[in-house]
């Protein structure tokens, strides 16, 4: 008896409920229905480091990675990127990119070759390996608006300062360096796509780093390919940059034999902890550290725990650890370990820039970017 009258209830609630639920459409004129709710598009968005804006020629850069995981069900689309002035109410724009910027910035994680990159599937993410300039400098703060798909989020805000800016010496001295793979964001650039987990979060070490070589007619080296002495930076003398003490100094690498591509076997079995080869780590003060890699075996002046003033010789540039051809591997970081940190900009106090007719474009307090040939003077001029 119990239950019969139980069901009898049930269904006595559920045709009330159907006959309800009709008469209240039925009712409510069509205008004025509502869009059934909805969350906004499921879109983490998240820059694991912020970013330091720096001067280079008559511009301001930032470059940085911004993280971006689809957490919905549905591909979210990405059809352009803003960035907003966080200082200001109204958040008016202050630079935009558009689908073609985007596709040249945005990776599928785990997949480089994906035609189009601005589809993030469900559960995806995607880096946008960020790099934009500005004559007039950014606002202190900056909020990200991504446009996908029907739909617009913000969020994301970022401090352009997030670090402070050291003014250096260089690193090396004389004429006809080029900043290969430095600060930029060339396809090739191998510095730049140099993300990657330690830890258990990501980090980019080298995001700034230079491979510092010289170049004579666009060409490293006249000779033999296979002996480092070939190579015209080989053996060039390396300088601290700042004051500071030295936190490691790591010698007794062989240099490799030069080869590029299948044509590169180094000296001794690759290591985590030789990749730099033979190195120099200086604690240059406010948690920064700069690194020195693939100097030439028995060339080091410093050990462990000696204080160095800047312009002091620390050794000579060599072709150990991962390199490839001789070349000193320089970056400044967060962190005194290999790898560890993420890679901070700086300034360099004084060097004049190449172009055909020499090197008369002078330049003070500036980072140079990827390619740049420049002239540092020689050691007595700094
Ligand atoms: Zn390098």
């Amino acid at each position: 008896m119990k239950s019969t009258g139980l069901r009898l209830s049930y269904l006595i609630l559920l045709f009330c409920s159907v006959f309800l639920s009709r008469s209240t459409a039925q009712d409510v004129p069509a205008k004025n229905r509502s869009k059934p709710f909805s969350f906004p598009p499921q879109l983490e968005m998240r820059v694991p480091f912020g970013p330091t804006a720096f001067p280079n020629g008559s511009n301001f850069y930032l470059i940085y990675e911004l993280y971006l995981t689809n957490f919905g069900a549905s591909p979210i689309h990405l059809k352009r990127m803003e960035l907003l002035n966080g200082d200001r109410s109204g958040n008016a724009p202050v630079l935009s990119f558009d689908s073609l910027e985007l596709k040249t910035m945005v990776k599928i994680l785990g997949n480089n070759n994906l035609k189009d990159a601005l589809n993030i599937e469900a559960g995806q993410s995607a880096v946008v390996e960020a790099k934009t300039s500005n004559k007039t400098g950014f606002p202190n703060n900056i909020i990200h608006r991504v446009i996908a798909s029907a739909d617009s989020l913000d969020g994301a805000a970022i401090n352009t300062h997030t670090t402070k800016i050291q003014t250096l010496k260089p690193p090396v001295s004389g004429s006809d360096w080029i900043a290969a793979d430095g600060p930029g964001n060339s396809i090739d650039n191998h510095h730049r796509r140099g993300n990657i987990i330690l830890g258990g979060h990501t980090v980019n070490s080298r995001r700034f780093a230079i491979d510092w070589k010289k170049v004579k007619d666009s060409v490293s080296f006249s000779g033999d390919a296979a002996n480092v002495r070939s190579y015209f930076c080989y053996g060039e003398k390396i300088f601290a940059v700042a004051d500071g003490t030295i936190i490691s100094a790591t010698d007794g690498l062989p240099d490799n034999i030069p080869g590029h591509g299948k044509a590169f076997h180094p000296a001794v079995p690759l290591t985590f902890e030789k990749l730099p080869g033979n190195n120099i780590v200086i604690d240059l003060g406010d948690g920064h550290y700069a690194h020195y890699m693939h100097m030439q075996p028995g060339s080091l002046h410093v050990k462990k725990g000696d204080h160095v003033r800047k312009g002091q010789l620390l050794g000579n540039i060599g072709n150990s650890g991962d390199a490839r051809e001789p070349h000193l591997h320089f970056e400044v970081t967060t962190s005194s370990k290999l790898l560890y940190g993420d890679g901070i900009p700086y300034i360099i106090d004084h060097y004049r820039l190449g172009y055909q007719n020499g090197f008369d474009d002078v330049h003070h307090n500036e980072l140079p970017k990827e390619k740049q040939i420049v002239d540092f003077g020689n050691a007595r001029e700094r």
